[in-house]
């Protein structure tokens, strides 16, 4: 059931971007109040984002790594949780994917 916003304002379905933890969760049904803005994501949806979270077990598995030189190219480790939550493999193919000029994605693409 819709609660009214703490401004007062009415609250209007929508899809909102949902992003915890620097992780994206995707477009998500959410409420939006037509007044400040202020988004309210369901009970629901929280609980399924929590699962998510837990089923994936991405807690904590961010890390900050060097960056070392391999000849002509620079070279990054990837740490053996997040190698193993991937899994991913030695000879496995990525694809690199510079989202913006600070930020670089890597989809695994098998082996
Ligand atoms: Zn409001």
């Amino acid at each position: 059931m819709p609660y009214p916003c703490t401004c007062g304002g009415t609250l209007k379905k929508s899809q909102c971007a949902v992003e915890f933890f620097g992780i994206d969760f995707g477009l998500r049904e959410c409420e939006i109040c037509t007044s400040c803005g202020s988004e309210y994501l369901s009970q629901e949806t929280m609980k399924e984002i929590e699962e998510e979270v837990k089923a994936k077990r991405i807690f904590g598995l961010e890390r900050n790594v060097k960056v070392s030189k391999s000849g002509n190219s620079l070279v990054i480790r990837i740490p053996k949780e997040i190698a193993e939550f991937m899994n991913l493999k030695k000879d496995g193919l990525l694809r690199l994917f510079p989202v913006e000029s600070r930020r670089l994605e890597i989809e695994v693409l098998g082996d």
